[in-house]
């Protein structure tokens, strides 16, 4: 690319909902069942003469995400038929909204909101060698769509706020939200411009199952459509949908973009207006969201004093987030807190990774050890060889320590006695080192903290041996 173009993203995000029953009917949600068409109905199967029923919880989980996002909470909506056949839709339409969303606005990670509104999913199709088999378990699920303004300038922003999004709704218990497993599933409209303050022509992405690949898509974007520009053929950029090709890596043209006017939307005949502020207590809704992602972070940053990295890995481990927080409540200080807190995310999240029989400890035997590094009784290496069996099996680290000879040892004359052996039994390498081999120095470090089982003190030892071999 020669030029220099200003890239412009706006998201569409779908999530599924996760609610005990379907959107209209009374057939299980169940994102997870495998036996094909287990959880169908005439509703969800599209027979006519049925008669679809509001799933009140998939409002209200919608009705919490726009609170949770600062959003405005319509009174008035209604529900729409979104006109088109396909076999996984065969009732023609898609139920939907389109002229009243559930909520206009709000903001996420500086990115404005337009709308969030609710529809229901359709079925999914597999194709087989011999023959398609259309599967309902999915039809009718509840299915929430954001859809962001054209405000997100590059693919980072766009990962950013896609991430926060997901971690939004699961904190919410709205949804799970996995993207590997379809239950969010994000659009990418993207264009770019030379003109700062015009628009470009926009494609939409999809097929996008990671974040990964929704940022790689973005930026292969940019690079194709920056190449014709560069080449004077921007009207070969032309609105359309296209596919992200994941073995690829490529974008590929899918169809010519349909306008809304080809959907023909009109209200649902058969199903209720609805007055939100008269069915849902909004104040009472508000009062009990949880703890969101951003406000967990400034209260640890607050409270703890811990780095940003660390908070980052509590935010993304509620588990991990929870037992910290016992541990961080029974210990003294902040120092002691910052060095637990080490332990726990450079430590114990990756021997939990790499074992796994491995568990979160006791927090009171986790806690002795803490305070023993803090108190200098314990060397951070010694700690973390005993960190690795505390996550095997649970004992108390003092015990520990003192039966197998591990508390640090300050004490010179102890340390000098080990000090001199070792000297005099490796004169060559004391020779190296009187000759100006630095590296020699930290040979007898090694062979100290062997011989100690590690529990020297490292900063005496140094000193020591330093004044020994003058
Ligand atoms: P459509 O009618 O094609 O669905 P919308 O106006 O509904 O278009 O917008 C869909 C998405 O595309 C929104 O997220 C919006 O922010 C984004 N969008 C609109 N115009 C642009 C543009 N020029 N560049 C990038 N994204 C855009
Ligand atoms: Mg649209
Ligand atoms: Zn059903």
């Amino acid at each position: 690319m020669k030029n220099t173009y200003y890239t412009t993203i706006g998201l569409e995000i779908h999530a599924e909902l996760k609610t005990n029953s379907k959107m209209f009917c009374a057939c299980k949600n169940n994102p997870d069942e495998e036996e094909a068409n287990r959880n169908i109905c005439p509703v969800c199967m599209a027979h006519p003469g049925t008669l679809p029923v509001i799933n009140k919880k998939a409002v209200e989980n919608v009705i919490r995400v726009g609170l949770a996002l600062n959003g405005e909470i319509a009174d008035f909506t209604e529900f729409d038929r979104k006109n088109y056949f396909y076999p996984d839709i065969p009732k023609a339409y898609q139920i939907s909204q389109y002229k009243y969303p559930i909520v206009k606005g709000g903001t996420l990670k500086g990115v404005d909101i337009t709308r969030i509104h609710l529809e229901e999913d359709t079925a999914t199709s597999k194709h087989e060698k011999n023959y398609s088999l259309v599967d309902f378990n999915r039809a009718g699920v509840p299915l929430m769509e954001l859809v962001t303004e054209p405000v997100i300038h590059s693919p980072e922003e766009a990962g950013i706020f896609a991430r926060e999004l997901q971690l939004t709704l699961q904190y919410l218990c709205v949804s799970d939200a996995n993207m590997e497993k379809g239950e969010m599933r994000v659009e990418l409209n993207i264009s770019i411009s030379p003109d700062k303050d015009v628009f470009g022509t926009k494609v939409e992405v999809k097929n996008i199952n990671s974040f990964k690949a929704m940022e790689k898509a973005a930026r292969f974007e940019i690079e194709r459509m920056g190449a014709l520009l560069d080449e004077g053929k921007g009207n070969e950029i032309v609105q359309e949908t296209r596919g992200w090709d994941e073995t690829k890596g490529i974008t590929f043209s899918q169809r010519k973009k349909e306008n809304s006017e080809d959907y023909r939307y009109f209200p649902d005949p058969d199903l209720p207006k609805l007055s939100l502020h008269t069915l849902f207590d909004l104040g009472n809704i508000k009062e009990t969201l949880p703890m969101l992602p951003e406000e967990k972070r400034a209260l640890y940053a607050e409270k703890y004093g811990i780095k940003l990295e660390d908070i980052e890995v509590y935010i993304n481990d509620n588990t991990l987030a929870s037992w910290f927080e016992g541990v961080a409540d029974m210990l003294s200080n902040k120092e002691s807190i910052i060095l637990a807190s080490n332990y726990i995310t450079s430590d114990i999240v990756g021997l939990l990774k790499k074992e796994s029989d491995a568990k979160l400890p006791h927090k009171e035997h986790f806690i002795e050890l803490v305070n023993m590094v803090s108190s200098g009784e314990l060397n951070s290496r010694v700690a973390k060889d005993i960190l690795a069996l505390l996550v095997m099996k649970d004992f108390s680290p003092k015990e520990y320590a003192e039966e197998h000879g591990l508390i640090q040892k300050n004490d010179e004359e102890y340390l000098k006695e080990i000090a001199q052996k070792i000297i005099d039994a490796n004169p060559a390498v004391a020779e190296e080192y009187k000759a100006g081999k630095e590296a020699s120095l930290m040979f007898f470090v090694g062979q100290m903290m062997k011989e100690t089982k590690g529990s020297a003190n490292p900063t005496v030892t140094k000193e020591l041996l330093i004044k020994l071999l003058k």
